[in-house]
C-alpha cells in the first residue's frame, strides 16, 4: 500500500514510517517541521536502507492538503501531525483547535474527492476523561479536560461522522495510552521541543544532566507507593499496532476504534527506578504538589487490540528504559538542527 504519514517525522510518525517499510509498504512523509527536526529523514532512510518521499506541508491549508492527495495515489493515511501539549493547549485553544480539527478536515475532504479510503488516526487515553474507571475499555463514553484533549474527542467524532455518511471510508481511531523508549539503533527517539510535559523524556533529560532534578507530582494517590500509574507502552509496540490496524482496515467497515496499551500500569517511582538501572546511577527527585487535572491512575484494557487486531505490546519497562537511554545518551540535545 501507498501509504500517507502525516506528522511522519515526529515521535511516534518515525517510528511507524519504518515498519510500515519493512512491512512492505510504501510510506511518504507529509510534516511541516514545526515540531520535528529535517535531521530525522536521514537518519529513517540509513534505518530504512531507501530513500524516503518527504512532503512538506501545512495540512491546515486546504489547496495545499488536496494537491498533495491528488497526485499522491494513497491508499491510506496515517494522522499523527498535530498540537499535543495539555498546558499549551489551555494557554492558545484557538491554535489547538484550528491546527488539529482543521489538518483532519482538510485530509478528509481531500480524501473524499480522490476516493482514498482508510484513515488511522492517533487518539488518546485522554478522551476517556478524568472520571474514568480502570482498565479503560473503548465503550465507556468521552470526554476531556482540556482542549488539547477535546481536540482529539472532536477529531473522534468528526471522523465517525464522515464514515457513516461515506461508507467507502474506513477509520480506525487508535487510543495511545503512554509511548516512550525508543528505536533499539538509538539514532531516533522522542525529542520534544521546548520543556518536556511527559514523565519520560524529563526523567531522560535528568539522567543525562540536562535538568537538575526530576519533581514528582504527589506522593499522597490511592496507589500503592502514593504515585500516579500509567501504562507506559513502547513505541516499537505502538508503531506495529498501526500497522495492525491498517491491514485490519482491509476487512473491517465503518469505525474501529482500539486502545493500544499493555494493560499493566507502572507507577512514577517505579519508573524512576527502572530508569536509573538502565542509566547506571541514581536520579535526583522531589516531591512536589499533585499537578492540575492529574488522574491518579489510567490504564487500558487491551483486549479487543489483542483478539481483533492479534496485536499485544510486550515489551517491558526496563526495555522501554535501556532504549529511551540509548538515545538520550547518544544524542544528548536531541535530533541536530
Ligand atoms: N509526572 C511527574 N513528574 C513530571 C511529569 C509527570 O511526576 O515531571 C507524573 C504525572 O503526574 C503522571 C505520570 O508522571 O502520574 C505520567 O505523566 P505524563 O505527563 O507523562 O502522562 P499523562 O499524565 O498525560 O498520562
Amino acid at each position: 500500500m501507498r501509504i500517507l504519514v502525516s506528522g511522519g517525522a515526529g515521535y511516534i510518525g518515525s517510528h511507524t514510517t519504518l515498519q510500515l517499510i519493512a512491512s512492505g509498504h510504501d510510506a511518504v512523509i507529509v510534516d511541516d517541521f514545526s515540531r520535528s527536526k529535517r535531521s530525522v529523514v536521514p537518519r529513517l532512510e540509513a534505518l530504512a536502507g531507501r530513500s524516503i518521499e518527504v512532503r512538506e506541508v501545512d495540512l491546515t491549508h486546504v489547496p495545499a492538503t488536496e494537491a498533495l492527495v491528488a497526485d499522491g495515489g494513497f491508499e491510506a493515511v496515517i494522522h499523527f501531525a498535530g498540537l499535543k501539549a495539555v498546558g499549551e493547549s489551555v494557554e492558545k485553544p484557538i491554535e489547538y483547535y484550528s491546527n488539529n480539527l482543521g489538518s483532519t478536515l482538510s485530509l478528509l475532504a481531500a480524501m473524499r474527492r480522490h476516493g482514498v479510503p482508510k484513515f488511522v488516526f492517533s487518539s488518546s487515553a485522554t478522551v476517556y476523561g478524568e472520571n474514568a474507571s480502570v482498565p479503560m475499555k473503548e465503550e465507556f463514553p468521552t470526554s476531556a479536560t482540556n482542549p488539547y484533549g477535546w481536540t482529539k474527542v472532536m477529531q473522534e467524532q468528526i471522523l465517525r461522522d464522515a464514515a457513516v455518511a461515506d461508507p467507502s471510508l474506513r477509520v480506525a481511531l487508535l487510543r495511545y495510552f503512554n509511548p516512550v523508549g525508543a528505536h533499539a539503533s538509538g539514532t531516533i527517539g522522542e525529542d520534544p521541543s521546548g520543556i518536556p510535559n511527559n514523565l519520560m523524556p524529563l526523567i531522560a533529560q535528568v539522567a543525562v544532566g540536562r535538568r537538575q532534578k526530576l519533581l514528582i507530582y504527589g506522593d499522597d494517590y490511592p496507589t500503592p507507593d502514593g504515585t500516579g500509574r500509567r501504562d507506559y507502552l513502547h513505541v516499537e509496540d505502538l508503531a506495529a499496532g498501526h500497522v495492525a490496524a491498517l491491514d485490519r482496515l482491509g476487512t473491517a467497515p465503518g469505525v474501529s476504534t482500539w486502545n493500544l496499551g499493555t494493560g499493566t500500569p507502572t507507577s512514577v517511582k517505579e519508573m524512576v527506578d527502572a530508569f536509573a538501572r538502565a542509566c547506571g546511577h541514581e536520579l535526583p527527585v522531589e516531591i512536589a504538589p499533585r499537578r492540575p487535572g492529574d488522574v491518579a491512575e489510567s490504564y487500558a484494557d487491551p483486549s479487543r487490540a489483542e483478539a481483533e487486531l492479534g496485536w499485544r505490546a510486550g515489551r517491558t519497562i526496563d526495555q522501554m528504559c535501556v532504549d529511551t537511554w540509548r538515545w538520550q545518551s547518544n544524542n544528548p540535545d536531541g535530533y541536530p538542527a
